[in-house]
Parts: C-alpha cells; structure tokens; sequence
C-alpha cells in the first residue's frame, strides 16, 4: 500500500474510532430515566439515584471536553504530518537510534503529561471533591504523579530499550525474543505486584487479629483455600470509594481489602467479598488472563515485525524518510479497529468471570450478604444503575449491578429477575 492510502486509512480509524467512542458515551448518558426505575427500590434512594445522575453526566461532559481537546490535537498532528516532522527533525540533531526514539517518546509524553495535569486535578479536587468522595491532598496527588512519571519512565524505558535493541539486532526475527522477554516481565509483575509497586504509593498491613480475621480464617478453611495473606490497603488517604481485589500467583497471592470496605460493611459482607475474590481463585481466572495475554501479545508482536520496515508508514504520518518509532505509532493506529475488537472480547470474558465468582460466593458463603454488599458499593460509588447496553459491552469490565443481583437469584431480586428475562 502506498503512503499516501495509508495516511488516509489513518486520519478514517482515528477520527471512527473517536465518533464511535462519543456516541456510545453520549447513547449512555440519554439512555438513563430520570426518576429512578420501579425495578432498583430497595437497592438505593430515590435522592441517591439523582445525585449519581448529577455525578455521571458531569463527568460526561468533562471527559468530552478533554477528549474533543485531545483529538483536536492529535487528528491536526496526523493531518499535517506534525509526527513526521519531529522524528526527522530529531533524526538531524542525533546520529544513533537511541536517542533519536527516546527524545521522540520523551517530548510525546512531556508533553501528553502536562496537558493532562489540569484535566486530572479538576477532576479530582473539583468533581470527586464536591460529591465527597476525594481525601487526598496537593502534596499526595503531586508525589502519585511525579512516582507514577518516574515508574513509567525505569519500567518503560528498560523494556523500550530491550525491544528496540531486538528489532535492530535481528530484524524482522525480533517479535519471538521480545515475547519471551515481555511474558517474564508479565510474570514478575503479577507475582511482585502487592510487594513492589503497591507500597510506591500505599500502606500494605495484615489483617489484624479480630472477628473478622477469624471468620474469613474459618470461610478459608471450610473451602480450603491456602491462605496466607490477607492484607488491609490505605485507600482511605485517597478516596471514599471502596473496593477489594486478588493478586499474585502461587505462594504469592494475597486477597487485598480496601480501609474503606473495614469501616462500613458487615463481618457477612466482608466474608461474601472475599469469597468473591476466592471464587477468582478457585476458577483460576488469574492464570487464564495470563495465558490470553501472552497468546496476544505474541499476534501483536508478530503482526507488528511485518510492519515495522515499511518507509511507506513513516511517509504516511509525513516523514521524508523511515523512522523506526514511526513505524510502531502508525500501527498502532492502523491496528486500533483490532484491537478494539479484541478489547470487546476482553470485557466480555472479565464479565463472565464476575459472574463465575460472585456465584462462586453465594455457593460457598452467604449470597444474601453479598447482594447487600454489591448494593452498597454501587450506592457509596455512585455507580451509574441503568448503562446503556453497548456502553457496557466496550467499556464495562463488571457486569451491572442489576445484572449482577438477578443472576444471584435471589428471593428479593425475583423483579430484577422478570426485568432481564423482558
Ligand atoms: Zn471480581
């Protein structure tokens, strides 16, 4: 294909992509009724309900508006061949690859950084602020910000530099070594990741001895799970918000529950979310993610050695001549319709496994006990109860808390039942 098909090819899926995107958001924020539904009394307050309203159309409007920036930006950069332009720019000022892909990368991510501050600080102490759910301060949110930069730049710069040291050593033969090399990584993150990168930024401490120790130590035991960490995180110096989750493989796995959980829910709640977490566990959903993400990042990396030397892709984001990183950005945006297809398959696997778990809890624990908890969450989150079906489908890694509660089948919920059988 030539370079000129390929720009427009280009130009076509990210402004697509960017519709699409906005009209499911915009299909989700008109799809909500605006008195609470018949079917949700009893899961929260009419008062409640609008206030959620209130939250997620702000953030709808917010996100549109730093979105439209952003794409602005970006379709103008693709449009006149800024990208281009700075990669041949960079390739008169340095002779060797490596300086000429990290400046590239380093200026498009300065710059990606500094615009995003004033989008994540008003969201936070502005949005989260006036709906009470924002604890943290200028300082913790500067230091999460500054950590995060410098996370990303040891992280991604030590394997930025792996790979593209592969592709100029062996060509188009680099994809096999690179997946070897990312799937160990992949490994050593999910293993460390409570040990190493959690306390970066949060306190990790054991559960203390209590009632609640002992009942998850007794659920523990009755569906012999291994268990071996049970860790409290300090979430409460960030948010309000409330959540639970699993993490690591082997004798390293540890069920992490939020601060924020501890303080409002029932020993029975806490019991049924951890039984939530174990049903992970027992339905090996950690590993099976694995194995599919190390089964796509071998497509990717095999797709992506095809691409990777053509000069027409360079030429198509307006360079005069062929620059390695160029390459890897334009197909990235050539591949996005995949990929966004593949991130649909994702989604709806993870839903699946919410599903698995949630039954997992109500066999083994108390399923009264984790509808109530479910309830609460959604409420103290203020969770938006009535998606639109497609916006759930892209975007949703939970199912719906409606969807959720019918599927546990519960006496209570026999309306929610009749309203997905409609
Ligand atoms: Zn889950």
């Amino acid at each position: 294909m030539d370079a000129q098909t390929l720009y427009y090819a280009i130009l076509c899926f990210v402004g697509l992509q960017f519709l699409f995107n906005h009209y499911l958001g915009w299909l989700n924020l008109t799809h909500k009724p605006s008195q609470m539904p018949p079917w949700a009394t009893g899961i929260m307050e009419e008062e409640q309900y609008q206030k959620g309203l209130r939250y997620q159309q702000e953030y709808y409007y917010f996100g549109l508006f730093q979105e439209l920036l952003y794409f602005g930006i970006q379709f103008s950069l693709l449009f006149w061949g800024g990208f281009g332009y700075l990669a041949d720019f960079l390739a008169t000022q340095f002779s060797g690859w490596e300086a000429q892909v990290f400046s590239f990368f380093g200026i498009i991510m300065l710059f990606s950084t500094l615009l995003g501050l004033p989008f994540s600080l008003y969201g936070t102490f502005v949005i989260e602020e006036k709906y009470g759910f924002n604890k943290t301060n200028l300082r913790t949110f500067l230091f999460d910000k500054l950590k995060g930069m410098l996370l990303g730049i040891v992280i991604g710069g030590a394997l930025g530099y792996v790979f593209f040291l592969l592709i100029f050593t062996l060509k188009a033969h680099f994809w096999i070594y690179f997946w070897a090399v990312s799937a160990l990584f992949s490994l050593v993150i999910n293993v460390f990741y409570t040990a190493w990168i959690l306390p970066l930024f949060n306190k990790l401490t054991p559960l203390p001895e209590g009632e609640l120790r002992t009942a998850i130590e007794n659920y523990s035991h009755s569906v012999k799970f291994p268990l071996h960490n049970i860790f409290v995180i300090d979430g409460s110096k960030r948010s309000t918000k409330a959540n639970a989750f699993f993490s690591g493989l082997g004798k390293r796995k540890k069920v992490v529950l939020y601060d924020t959980l501890l303080e409002k829910y029932t020993i029975d709640e806490l019991v049924a979310i951890f039984a939530h977490e174990v049903g992970h566990y027992q339905k090996k959903h950690i590993p099976i993610n694995l194995v599919i993400g190390l089964l796509q990042s071998a497509a990717t990396l095999y797709l992506l050695s095809w691409f990777l030397f053509t000069p027409e892709l360079s030429a198509a984001l307006g360079a005069k001549q062929w620059a390695i990183h160029l390459n890897l950005m334009a197909f990235g945006m050539l591949f996005s319709p995949i990929s966004f297809i593949i991130n649909l398959g994702e989604n709806y696997l993870s839903r699946v496994f919410e599903f698995q778990a949630d039954a997992y809890a109500k066999a083994t624990a108390n399923g009264e006990a984790l509808a109530t908890a479910l309830k609460k969450l959604s409420t103290d989150n203020l969770s938006n109860l009535t998606p639109h079906p497609w916006y759930v489908a892209f975007h949703y890694s939970h199912p719906p808390l409606a969807q959720r509660l019918a599927a546990l089948r519960l006496p209570e919920s026999s309306n929610l039942v009749t309203h997905y059988a409609s």
